[in-house]
């Protein structure tokens, strides 16, 4: 009687796990099913989204000059299927728009001539890049804490090889700020007598944006540039051109941001361990509330990618928020 009523109770039990397991397997297809309606439903949105502004964009007519067209050529392809993807680049810098800060208001910081309003802001700024050798590193680091640079890019630099090129495609899906540093960089040429040649200087930094736009798009634009040197090398220098250079700056609705924090890594003693680098940076941040910070990422420079890591963690731990300039 006993096993006879166990044997019933087994068979009830059964019974009750495969249907228990029939409700479980049927509640997991409801809930795998809500979560495909739930993506479908986003992954239209966010498209519908990014239509819209790419309508919005109004690309810009380039007049390309004869001596680009070499440059062009080269980096046709890429562009090529760069212009397929700048839908999704612009959908990843309109979310990245949340990191920017007005450029105007950080030239006017490096120039105390802004309100000290308390906020903690540390601009990340990276000279004479692209590199194949730092800039990856560079890239790596920023990813790792989720913080965002701004980017002051040679054209030189960026058509030397394809691999330079895709490292400017990262830097700008990856949420970074591009600036204009010049194609060349060349002292000689831009500042002969060391004094800044306005038509020759305004002919490099279109150049320049037209690498750009050929790299990222045509309707990439950028208005923030850096002066090989710094502006402030050329008040320094009392250089007799600088009024010229303002007027056509304006006139293109473009503005040249210096800094007011360097970590001394092309100056000074050449070499620095990350370490050196590093108490120069606490050292020149000092109380200061918003830093608009000198580093390079070019060739040799290292020791600055090794440093990265320490320079983030002790600016956040100061209690500065990163921005990009635009
Ligand atoms: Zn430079």
């Amino acid at each position: 009687m006993t096993a006879f009523y166990i044997g019933d109770d087994n068979i009830t039990k059964y019974g009750q796990a495969a249907k228990k397991k029939r409700i479980k397997r049927r509640n997991v297809k409801i809930k795998l099913l809500s979560i495909f309606i739930f993506l479908i439903l986003i992954g239209t949105i966010i498209i519908g989204k990014c239509l819209t502004k790419e309508e919005e964009v109004k690309a810009e007519p380039v007049t390309i000059p004869t001596t680009t067209t070499t440059i062009i050529n080269d980096v046709l392809q890429t562009n090529n299927e760069i212009s397929k993807g700048s839908t999704k680049n612009h959908a990843v810098s309109e979310e990245c728009k949340k990191y920017t800060y007005n450029a105007e208001k950080v030239s006017a910081i490096v120039n105390y001539k802004e309100k000290n309003d308390g906020q903690k802001i540390a601009f990340l700024t990276f000279d004479d890049g692209p590199s194949t050798t730092v800039t990856p590193k560079i890239l790596d680091v920023l990813k790792d804490y989720n913080v965002k640079a701004t980017f002051f890019l040679i054209g030189k630099n960026i058509v030397q090889n394809e691999k330079s090129k895709g490292l400017v495609k990262r830097e700008f899906n990856e949420g970074h700020a591009i600036g204009n540093h010049t194609y060349s960089h060349k002292w000689n040429m831009l500042f002969p007598n060391n004094k800044i040649n306005v038509p020759t200087f305004m002919d490099d930094v279109k150049k320049n944006d037209n690498v750009l736009k050929t790299v990222l798009g045509q309707d990439f634009n950028t208005r923030i540039l850096r002066v090989p040197g710094g502006y402030v090398s050329r008040i320094y220098y009392k250089d007799p051109n600088l009024p010229e250079l303002d007027v056509i700056l304006k006139e293109k609705n473009m503005i040249s941001v210096d800094w007011n924090v360097e970590i001394r890594d092309a100056a000074g003693k050449p070499n620095k361990s990350s370490d050196e680098l590093f108490t120069i940076l606490k050292k020149q941040v000092g109380t200061k509330s918003k830093v608009i910070i000198l580093m390079h990422d070019t060739y040799g420079k290292i020791q600055t990618a090794n440093a990265l890591p320490q320079i983030i963690e002790y600016l956040k731990y100061q209690g500065y928020e990163f921005r990009t300039i635009k």
